[in-house]
């Protein structure tokens, strides 16, 4: 069965019980600044399971995209993933404990044909003023033998916005909830376990399914019925796979497979040997991919922070295990969740290329930090960025490794990866002093929008002098050029134009550059006083503030441009020239992606 199977059959179950499917909800909430992402079913219903009416009645099914940032650094066993899909079923003050308990058993056992004899249960054994779920008990108790059935307190088994009961204010709803495990056969308990889903952290049991009972209101006087009683029912898709699979590891699903199988290929390594790695590298990888393809980009600060260090998370591993192209797995990752997501097929190039720009400019912050150390100490030998795991470790100071922090973003781990030691006290002072000042953003890593001078990046910078003047032959020469990112991989142009280029506009852009391509200009440059270059026509950024002498690159006669180089010397070795895709980037201003010589 595969997890689009499993949706499919969850969801149709509900509704033969006249549920009401509803949609996914974005992975970035919409009009919702306080909350980063969607980490539950259960999240954006929170209005409706306190009393608003649902549009689509008081019995509703879905599957939520979720993320939850919180779990980042559980991930590397064999059941943690920040991302995941959550089957979930609502009645908002319609059926309660009678009708779930059994159709949750139905459903696990019947449609997902799981084995009765894995199911184990958990009841709340009531505390702080509430007491023991009787009901739910007995319900259970016609379902499966009494002793398989277990009573867990308040930290497992109590649901409420503010934690436990003596923590929830006046007013606040909550209540007890019930959990389905699997037990693996394949899984050795830890020495500290005992044999129950209550008392085992192993993994041997693992939580498939969660129902909470919103029973309760905190009144004055202790803990009274809601005139509204609602049940929200939550299952991880990824683990109910795992249960039906029987693979006690989520990451050897069905779904895990094929991703896992393509970072073997590209880094030569065993899963069996680099289990916690290819498990950091597939969880993050996927959750970048939903994020990216939800809106958001890596940057600095909030939901941009929390993709930039997945991503850069992910990569520490991957080149940990030498690999060297992350494409191939990427494009494994969308094949694998567009099965249910669709959307992630279509926005494809664009989740590659974000994922690929950050990775250039994580190695470029990379670089740069181990220049700094080789200059600052020559004895401490330079670390080969990407090939970190076999360098001797050497010591630098507190305050270098700090510096490293603040301008280049580089965590101390990431530090530490790149071969180098320091005091990780005197750093963690350091750390306390800068949070009590305000945040200074690191930037301008980038001289010229050049990520660096290769090759590849230099047939790239040519190419936006191509791009840049062909633009402006198209749509005159008020356009002009407001940004540019080049890396390896694809060159980025921002330029000021008020709506999206037409196909044909597309194409005839494209054409332009390619046929300058094909006459092999002669590129050369001259330095020149500022007025001349104005008078002969030559566009572009500079800082005319300061500058008396000026640096124009002439493309043949086709294109005149001030700019500092460098570029290649002929354009025909870009051989081709091909527009991915144009972007609104707001403020009036579009964004043209394209690669040369592919
Ligand atoms: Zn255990
Ligand atoms: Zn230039």
């Amino acid at each position: 069965m595969t997890a689009k199977e499993l949706i499919d059959i969850y969801i149709s179950f509900f509704e033969k019980r006249g549920h009401k499917r509803i949609a996914n909800s974005p992975l970035v909430p919409e009009n919702d600044p306080t909350t980063l992402f969607t980490s539950s079913g259960m999240q954006p219903l929170i209005q409706y399971l306190l009393g608003e009416t649902h549009p689509a009645g008081n019995r509703l099914v879905d599957v939520q995209n979720s993320f939850r940032a919180q779990d980042i650094d559980e991930v590397g066993d064999n059941r943690h993933t920040t991302f995941f899909r959550m089957l979930g079923n609502w009645s908002l003050g319609d059926y309660f404990k009678t009708e779930e308990i059994p159709w949750l058993f139905e459903f696990l056992t019947k449609e997902f044909g799981l084995p009765k004899e894995k199911l184990f249960i958990t009841v709340f054994a009531g505390n702080g003023g509430v007491e023991r779920d009787n009901e739910a008990f007995e319900i259970w108790k016609k379902i499966v033998p009494e002793d398989k059935i277990f009573f867990a307190g308040v930290d497992k088994n109590w649901w409420s916005r503010s934690g436990v009961p003596d923590n929830m204010p006046i007013g606040e709803p909550g209540g007890p909830d019930s959990e389905v495990y699997f037990k693996f056969d394949d899984i050795e308990h830890n020495k500290d376990c005992k044999d129950n889903p209550v008392d085992c952290e192993c993994g041997k049991f693992l939580e498939i399914a969660n129902a909470v009972f919103m029973q309760y209101i905190k009144t004055n006087k202790g803990f009274e019925n809601l005139p509204k009683q609602n049940v929200d029912f939550g299952g991880g898709l990824e683990r109910l796979l795992a249960a039906v699979e029987e693979k006690s590891d989520v990451f050897a699903t069905s779904l895990f497979t094929p991703i896992i199988k393509t970072i073997e290929k590209e880094t030569g390594k065993q899963y069996r040997e680099n289990a916690k790695e290819m498990q950091i590298i597939s969880d993050h990888f996927a959750a970048g991919v939903f994020i990216i393809s939800a809106g958001v980009l890596p940057a600095n600060k909030e939901r941009g922070y929390i993709l930039r260090r997945l991503i850069r998370r992910a990569f520490d591993n991957f080149y940990r295990l030498k690999g060297k192209n992350i494409e191939p797995v990427l494009e494994k990752i969308v094949e694998q969740y567009s099965q249910t997501d669709e959307v992630l097929q279509e926005k494809y190039e664009e989740i590659k290329l974000t994922i690929l720009e950050e990775e250039a400019k994580y190695k470029s912050v990379r670089k740069t930090a181990v220049d700094f150390i080789v200059k600052k100490y020559p004895s401490a030998g330079s670390g080969q960025v990407g090939d970190d795991s076999a360098k001797p470790v050497r010591e630098i100071s507190a305050d270098d490794a700090f510096l490293l922090y603040t301008t280049h973003g580089l965590s101390p781990t990431q530090i530490r990866s790149l071969g180098y030691a320091f005091n990780e006290q005197d750093f963690a002072k350091k750390m306390e002093e800068h949070q009590k000042l305000s945040r200074t953003a690191s930037s301008g890593m980038f001289k010229g929008g050049l990520a660096d001078h290769s090759e590849l990046t230099i047939m790239g910078h040519t190419a936006t002098h191509l791009l840049h003047q062909a633009l402006r032959d198209v749509f005159g020469s008020g356009l002009h050029q407001t940004g540019s990112n080049i890396t390896t991989e694809r060159v980025r142009f921002d330029f000021n134009l008020d709506r999206n280029l037409t196909a044909e506009e597309l194409k005839k852009v494209e054409d332009i550059v390619n046929q300058k391509i094909e006459e092999n200009l002669p590129v050369r440059f001259e330095i020149m006083p500022v007025q001349k270059a104005k008078d002969l026509g030559a566009v572009g950024l500079f800082d005319e503030k300061y500058a008396k002498d000026v640096k124009v690159y002439f493309i043949g006669n086709y294109s005149r441009e001030f700019c500092g180089g460098p570029h290649v010397d002929f354009t025909g070795v870009l051989k081709r020239f091909k527009i991915l895709k144009q972007e609104n980037i707001g403020y009036g201003q579009r964004r043209i992606y394209a690669v040369v010589n592919k």
